[in-house]
């Protein structure tokens, strides 16, 4: 990520004889505007903490064993996504499958084969540009007398994922279907390496060259300790590696719809935990792509058994998923596509 910083500064150095930094980042400020706030509110509102209790609750089921990547257990969680797709009439640009298969030949150390899930809105206007909202589906799998449920890591994730695109559907069919297209992607092999999205971006279903933005959800439903005193937090790493504008896209969609505290602090190229490399987005920074990943850190229960539903804090949960729907509605109806500061 160092040279992606350096080369950013230069580009915005490079781009502003003219005018001091400051004032072109006024400027772009001032660009971002959310027209019809009430609108958006409305599918905002279909977001409920209680639909998503129920997403975590059903994905996060005994019967699906940890989903670790091609045991048994991912492959019926991998259907309980599509047949969710399926039964709120949300299609999938691979039609009826609805799976992206990748074989076993993909993984090693004995992984067999696998799939990620995809269905989208599509765009009325520009339907060959998307934005993809993805969360990973596969966990831990199981031991002798314990399952790793996987709640917050990623049942949280799947569950806002679920409800962004239960939104951008009832926006649809209300005659506010999105400018672009807008992608849910369920990503396999994320807790063996990033195997599914690496798997994506090499074979991706729409041009990496036509993805506007991917944002990336991995754990949002807890608190970690450095929040017990202010709840409505949530960490963004990368905002700004790829898209100042996007930084500030997002920035205006939380002070407008959630305000949430967000808190960069992961979001330094020297950052001891590499968090921006830890999950899904990175593989989509690698080729280009401007990524947010949303994160709530790490807590007592993170990677352990004990990851369950029940500690899911779900206002919150609700909350931060709201902030996501803000941001990739704007990102789908912008007039202008979101700008990349850089050729990555
Ligand atoms: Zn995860």
């Amino acid at each position: 990520m160092k040279n992606l910083l350096v080369a950013l500064s230069f580009t915005l150095v490079g781009s502003c004889v003219s005018m001091r930094h400051s004032e072109k980042i006024d400027q772009l400020k001032s660009s971002i505007k959310f027209e019809d706030t009430e609108t958006i509110s409305s599918y905002l509102n279909t977001i409920t903490a209680s639909e998503l209790e129920s997403h975590v609750y059903g994905f996060c089921n005994e019967e699906f064993q940890g989903r670790r990547t091609g045991e048994p257990g991912h492959h019926k969680a991998s259907k309980f996504i599509k047949d969710y797709y399926i039964s709120e009439g949300i299609k999938s640009p691979l039609g009826s499958k609805y799976y992206q298969y990748i074989p076993e030949s993909h993984f090693s150390n004995g992984i067999k084969d696998s799939q990620n899930v995809i269905a989208f809105i599509e765009g009325s206007e520009k339907p060959n540009e998307v934005i993809i909202l993805s969360a990973h589906s596969d966990h831990e799998g199981y031991t002798d007398s314990e399952i790793y449920y996987g709640a917050d890591d990623n049942g949280s994730g799947t569950a806002a994922v679920f409800e962004l695109a239960q939104a951008f559907k009832i926006a649809a069919a209300n005659g506010h279907r999105p400018k672009r297209s807008v992608v849910f992607l369920h990503l396999t092999g994320e807790e063996i390496g990033l195997e599914g999205s690496r798997y994506y971006t090499k074979y991706p279903v729409f041009s990496m060259k036509n993805t506007v933005a991917n944002l990336n959800i991995d754990m949002i439903g807890r608190v970690d300790e450095a929040h017990t005193d202010n709840e409505d937090y949530i960490y963004l790493i990368g905002s700004d590696q790829l898209s100042t504008e996007l930084h500030y896209i997002s920035e205006e969609a939380n002070s407008i719809f959630t305000n949430l505290e967000l808190d960069y602090r992961f979001n330094k190229d020297n950052d001891p935990n590499q968090y921006f490399s830890r999950s899904d987005q990175y593989n989509f920074a690698l080729k280009g792509v401007p990524v947010i990943f949303y994160f709530n850190g790490e807590h007592e229960d993170y990677t352990e058994p004990t990851d369950t539903p029940d500690k899911i804090n779900y206002r919150l949960l609700e909350k931060r998923t709201k902030l996501i729907f803000a941001t990739a509605w704007y990102l789908a109806n912008a007039d202008n596509r979101l700008e990349v500061d850089i050729d990555a």
